[in-house]
């Protein structure tokens, strides 16, 4: 422990590509934690099973150790209050469900998924927010034990104050109140015994001794549940801090339909990571003009958590081009530099598998810029024309792209194998050849048409940029349908 005692997380989930909103929020964890000689940590939440997957928690971790913030514990590493990863500890979180059983604070639930189905129809039917209405909560003990000893299926569910509100003081939005009964009689372990992310959250936190959580203001509505859970077993609760989103510039929730929104993205593009955290770590400080460009340990200095505003960070991607110029001109030696480019060259085996693949389609070396260029390009410079030496129509071209977009976010591990058998299958769906889908996929992708193997390109580029590339192709190609 240190000094300070100050203990703070960032605990994603691994059930995507890792989010530039991670970075922010474990940006802001780890400029606290260095700010108040406090300790930063790593947790993975994975308690949901059917979203999480190894894959995601490697790329988390990759994301985040390439933003440069070092966590102290966390599941690579190891620590003091391990294991890290929350499927490890399943059976920690047992004797807590048993304890607020025994006291009388939860319940058990034998509502079936559809029997809570009808329920929520009739009060949506009724204009009411669907909640749990509570039919289990006054079941007898024996008619608890008899059913269960009958093996049919049960969760556990905390019970709800009926009355008053739930006050608390949030560092960011101040003094908060919600109302009791606007509060679900929420799930803690679910039919397979696994904790909910608020009961194994709630657990997890006390015991890490983590005294501060930082996290998205989304989670702003659950703390009455999770006040409520330290209350139940009798611990202290950490200080709540929740941060206002990232935002579009036109003040819409940054999604990845509308900017790129994955860490793999920006680095894939070059931008390196002490600017993305300079851009990231200037919502968290007050300066003035001309005072920009800062490194960690500057940022750290300045941060003041006292003086977030609740308005929402806009993610200015001209301003992060900017900061990211000025990072590569004024704040990198001339080796570093080189050093740097050759990494990011080297990054996810790129130049290599792209060397692989262009072996056997060139006659002199010099034929590479043109023929492979593309997996190093930040932008292709895709013009609507590009698309007009296809034999579709425009019309069919972009119903190809707007068909594959949304399924390429279906594939779960992203290789070779698995994009080709989605673009076969939706090549199969669409009663079309493989050759007449993957044609405006090659334009879209490479910039070209004659160029790389579609599927392995799309591997090595990574889905990031790959949706990218086909956003700006569908844009161009919306041009060329509405200019006939
Ligand atoms: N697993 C949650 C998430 O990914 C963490 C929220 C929290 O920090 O409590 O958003």
């Amino acid at each position: 422990m240190t000094a300070s005692g100050v203990r703070v997380r960032i605990a994603p989930s691994p059930t995507g590509e890792p989010h530039v909103g991670t970075a922010y929020i474990a940006l802001f964890n780890y400029l606290f934690a260095k700010k108040h000689g406090g300790e930063f940590i790593l947790r993975i939440e994975d308690t949901d099973a059917t979203r999480s997957t190894p894959e995601f928690e490697t790329k988390v971790l990759d994301a985040l150790r390439w933003c440069g913030l070092e966590w102290k514990e966390g599941p690579d590493i190891g620590g003091p209050y391990g294991p890290y990863r929350q499927s490890d500890r399943k059976d920690m979180y047992q004797p807590y469900a048993q304890e607020l059983l025994d006291k009388g604070h939860a319940f058990r639930c034998f509502c079936t998924p559809e029997r809570l189905e009808q329920m929520r129809e009739g009060q949506r039917a009724a204009g009411k927010p669907p909640k749990y209405d509570g039919l289990c909560l006054t079941l007898k003990a024996e008619e608890v034990t008899s059913r269960m000893a009958d093996g049919e299926t049960t969760v556990i569910r905390m019970k709800i104050p009926t009355e008053g509100s739930c006050d608390f003081t949030d560092g960011v939005y101040g003094d908060v109140s919600i109302p009791w009964d606007s509060v679900d009689m929420q799930v803690l372990i679910k039919a397979d015994g696994m904790p909910t992310y608020h009961m194994a959250n709630v657990i997890d936190d006390h015991l890490m001794k983590i005294t501060h959580v930082a996290r998205g203001e989304e989670w702003l509505a659950s703390v009455p549940k999770h006040i409520l859970l330290y209350r139940y077993f009798g611990w202290d609760q950490p200080v709540f801090m929740h941060l206002s989103l990232m935002r579009n510039a036109d003040k819409s929730k940054l999604s990845k339909r509308k900017n790129p929104t994955s860490i793999s993205y920006y680095s894939a593009l070059g931008y390196i990571p002490e600017a993305l955290m300079n851009f990231l770590g200037l919502f968290f400080i007050q300066i003035s003009e001309g005072e920009e460009l800062l490194t960690m340990e500057e940022l750290s200095e300045k941060f003041d958590p006292e003086n977030l505003s609740k308005a929402g960070a806009i993610f200015d991607i001209q301003k992060l081009d900017w900061l990211n110029g000025r990072w590569i001109r004024e704040k990198l030696s001339e080796e570093d530099f080189r050093d740097r480019v050759l990494n990011w060259a080297m990054e996810n085996d790129r130049l290599m598998a792209g060397l692989r693949l262009s072996q056997t389609r060139i006659s002199k070396l010099g034929e590479l810029p043109d023929l492979a260029g593309f997996l190093l390009k930040s932008d292709l410079g895709l013009q609507p024309s590009d698309f007009a030496k296809i034999k579709s129509p425009p019309e069919e071209i972009l119903e190809i792209l707007n068909t594959v977009q949304p399924d390429l976010e279906k594939i779960l591990e992203w290789n070779v194998e698995t994009i080709e058998a989605e673009l076969r299958a939706i090549a199969d769906r669409m009663g079309k050849k493989l050759k007449v889908v993957v044609a405006p996929l090659f334009v879209a992708v490479s910039g070209s048409s004659r160029s790389l193997p579609l599927f392995d390109s799309m591997a090595i580029l990574g889905r990031s940029v790959v949706r990218q590339r086909l956003k700006l192709a569908s844009q161009a190609v919306a041009a060329l349908v509405g200019s006939k």
